[in-house]
């Protein structure tokens, strides 16, 4: 069965989850502008026992491609302390952004950086690589790159997230988006159902509520369809119950 959510804001993610009507929530397990380790949750029995489906959304420092030393053996070791924390509450996923090199670096550098992650370590829940919305120097704007990402990283046991309003931001195609990066991948593990307060092509990582964005709400849930897999909506906190239930009706109908 398809878990349709949201990135729970706020303290309470079973009650945010009823109040919404979420099946699945995705949750930062610590400040998401931080280093800092993971510490168990107070509400980590009541998580396990909510039957909600979980990910766990890496903190946004993370950059496993940076060429940065200072930057990426940090940025290993907090996958590997997020996932930890992640397989406790039975995560089924850990989303990590797919990162950046530096101006003037050869982004393969940045690609290989990727593949060392995985073959020097294993984790207990499986990464999903997410598409990002800018920057010349990124591993997975472009499918371009995705796929010289997915040569690289594919044989090991890891997942692709698709942000609707990153690939938008990107300038890709939503119409078609899903065959496109399955035909790299093989594979598509969650969508952020997202729209985007700029238009196509910005560059911009803005999320909108579907009601507000400038991405068609029917072209989200196209989305969401053709990827047949868990999706959770980013948006402002004052729109999930609505975003959800747009994407529910949709898939149903
Ligand atoms: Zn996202």
């Amino acid at each position: 069965m398809v878990l349709i959510g949201a990135h729970a804001h706020g303290t309470d993610p079973v009650a945010v989850a009823a109040e919404i009507d979420a099946q699945c929530v995705q949750l930062f397990l610590a400040d998401p502008q931080g280093w800092k380790k993971p510490v168990r949750r107070d509400d980590a029995d009541a998580l396990l026992a909510s039957g909600l489906g979980i990910y766990a959304h890496a903190p946004y420092l993370v950059n496993v491609a940076s060429t940065n030393n200072r930057i990426r053996i940090p940025s290993r070791n907090m996958i590997a302390q997020h996932a930890a924390a992640a397989a406790d509450l039975g995560a089924r996923g850990l989303i990590v952004h797919g990162g950046h090199v530096g101006d003037g670096d050869d982004i393969s550098v940045g690609i290989d950086n990727w593949r060392k992650t995985f073959e020097r370590a294993t984790f207990p829940v499986r990464v999903l690589v997410e598409n990002t919305a800018g920057g010349d120097n990124a591993c997975a704007r472009t499918l371009d790159r995705i796929a010289l990402l997915w040569d690289a990283i594919g044989q090991y046991d890891v997942g692709l997230c698709l942000d609707t309003c990153h690939a938008w931001a990107a300038g890709e195609d939503l119409e078609t988006i899903v065959d496109r990066v399955r035909a790299i991948t093989g594979r598509i593990d969650l969508v952020h159902a997202n729209s985007s307060r700029d238009e196509a092509g910005s560059q911009r990582d803005r999320h909108a509520g579907f009601a507000t964005g400038t991405i068609p709400p029917e072209l989200i849930a196209h989305v969401v369809r053709e990827a047949g897999c868990d999706a959770v909506v980013e948006t402002p906190a004052d729109g999930q119950a609505q975003d959800i239930a747009f994407l529910r009706a949709a898939l149903a109908g």
